[in-house]
């Protein structure tokens, strides 16, 4: 049989399977479904076949072959939050976190999100997509291969139909394909200050049906809601979250990143793909999502980003059956990291879970979490040639080593998109 591509002798070939056509659950995640000097057949964006290197060599004869030479080869990682659209940054908010200003003063003195949202309202389209491009080609290096991408810092209709074109000509000319989440209801603008009922009204009433047209029958979109304090009180989250079930979008929502507001019980409720952040949760709440079809999509960049203790229940929502996907939450108040590997690195350390359970959870329940699950993920034929060869010879290097890039060469839809192997100059 003819290939365009074969990758042969991965010393451990990590296929990470859908379990059920879903996401991997409870107590089995972490299944790899490795094998040993494995082997994969590509033609043109699709895997066509995965096995033995000395079954899959006498099978195909490829246009092209890598020797991985003992390496381990994975799925792209995905990222299923970011909030990778922005411009400008907010280096010098960290320099005074350091030295103890707390985020609410930063945010009195016009810092913190609005900030950001100020940057972003002057910035033209094009701005916007050189500033993100620039990240976009990091996360790629790193190994991500898709990535979810939200709007939120335009917090005003026109300014948030900018970052959702952005988003857009960025997946048509960018490798990494994006997958765009409305999140019209990210913050309560200074401007409505006082009047959050009245913003809850603006995204209900003019941004959701704005954004709404955008939805094709070729092309999904999600809307998000950060219910948080601060933010948007349960009440605000379920008006908006309804509303856009109504007008055909998936759901998705940040909760108990710091106060537990019920919206685990929401999320559930509206039949929401994911809730994410899930740090302060209830225990009735996680039973409830463990049985529930909705994934946790947790992102322990963030309170490792601001140096804060408490990290996602991961083990509690194992053990109650949940399915559970990581993030990196890329965004520039609390979290910028553009890495998917430091991501399974501080997973291990601080959710505890196996290096295996991390790799599933960045991989295949990620894909699952912004609704991709069919098509990448997972190296299965039929799925995208969306693959990783790593400097690496045992899966356990990841995870285990972490703040280098251990990534040799990213595959995306069939071609070769980074390679190092060529070492320094
Ligand atoms: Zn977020």
């Amino acid at each position: 049989m003819n290939a365009d591509l074969l990758i042969t002798h991965a010393s451990q070939l990590l296929t990470i399977p859908s379990h059920f056509n879903g996401p991997q659950r409870g107590d089995r995640l972490g299944d790899l479904g490795l094998i040993e000097d494995g082997a994969l057949a590509i033609d043109g964006e699709s895997i066509v076949a995965v096995g033995l290197t000395s079954d899959l060599a006498q099978r195909f004869s490829a246009a092209q072959t890598i020797d991985a030479g003992g390496r381990v080869v994975m799925p792209g990682f995905v990222d299923p939050h970011t909030h990778v659209v922005w411009a400008g940054d907010r280096a010098n908010e960290f320099e005074q976190r350091i030295a103890g200003a707390t985020y609410m003063q930063i945010m009195h003195a016009g810092g913190g999100i609005m900030s950001t949202v100020r940057q972003t309202r002057a910035a033209s389209v094009d701005q916007l997509i050189e500033q993100t491009r620039a990240r976009l080609d990091r996360m790629l290096m790193h190994g991500t291969t898709t990535a979810e991408a939200k709007t939120g810092y335009g917090l005003e209709t026109q300014a948030e139909l900018r970052m959702l074109e952005a988003i857009q000509r960025l997946d048509a000319e960018h490798p990494i394909d994006l997958v765009p989440t409305f999140l019209g209801a990210h913050a309560i603008p200074a401007e409505y200050k006082g009047r959050e009922d009245e913003y809850t009204d603006l995204v209900v009433k003019e941004m959701l049906p704005a954004v709404a047209s955008l939805i094709t029958h070729h092309s999904s979109l999600f809307c998000d809601v950060f219910c948080e304090a601060g933010a948007f009180a349960l009440e605000q989250s379920r008006r908006i979250l309804q509303k856009a079930k109504e007008l055909g979008f998936a759901l998705k929502i940040h909760v108990d990143e710091f106060e537990p507001l019920h919206g685990t019980r929401l999320g559930v409720e509206l039949g929401a793909v994911s809730v994410d952040h899930v740090v302060t949760t209830p225990a009735d709440e996680i039973e409830l999502l463990g049985h529930s079809p909705t994934i946790a999509v947790s992102l322990p960049g963030t309170p490792f980003g601001l140096a804060q203790c408490e990290y996602t229940p991961a083990q509690a929502i194992l053990a109650a059956g949940g399915a559970l996907a990581i993030a990196t939450d890329l965004n520039p108040g609390t979290t910028w990291c553009e890495s998917m590997q430091m991501i399974v690195a501080l997973a291990c350390r601080y959710l505890r879970l196996t290096q295996a359970q991390a790799l599933a959870a960045a991989t295949i329940n990620a894909a699952h979490a912004i609704g991709r699950g069919g098509s990448v993920g997972s190296i299965e034929p039929g799925k995208l040639a969306d693959a990783l060869i790593m400097d690496v010879n045992d899966y356990r290097s990841i995870g285990y080593r972490y703040g280098t890039n251990l990534v040799r060469t990213v595959i995306k839809r069939g071609r070769i998109v980074y390679s190092n192997a060529g070492g320094l100059a």
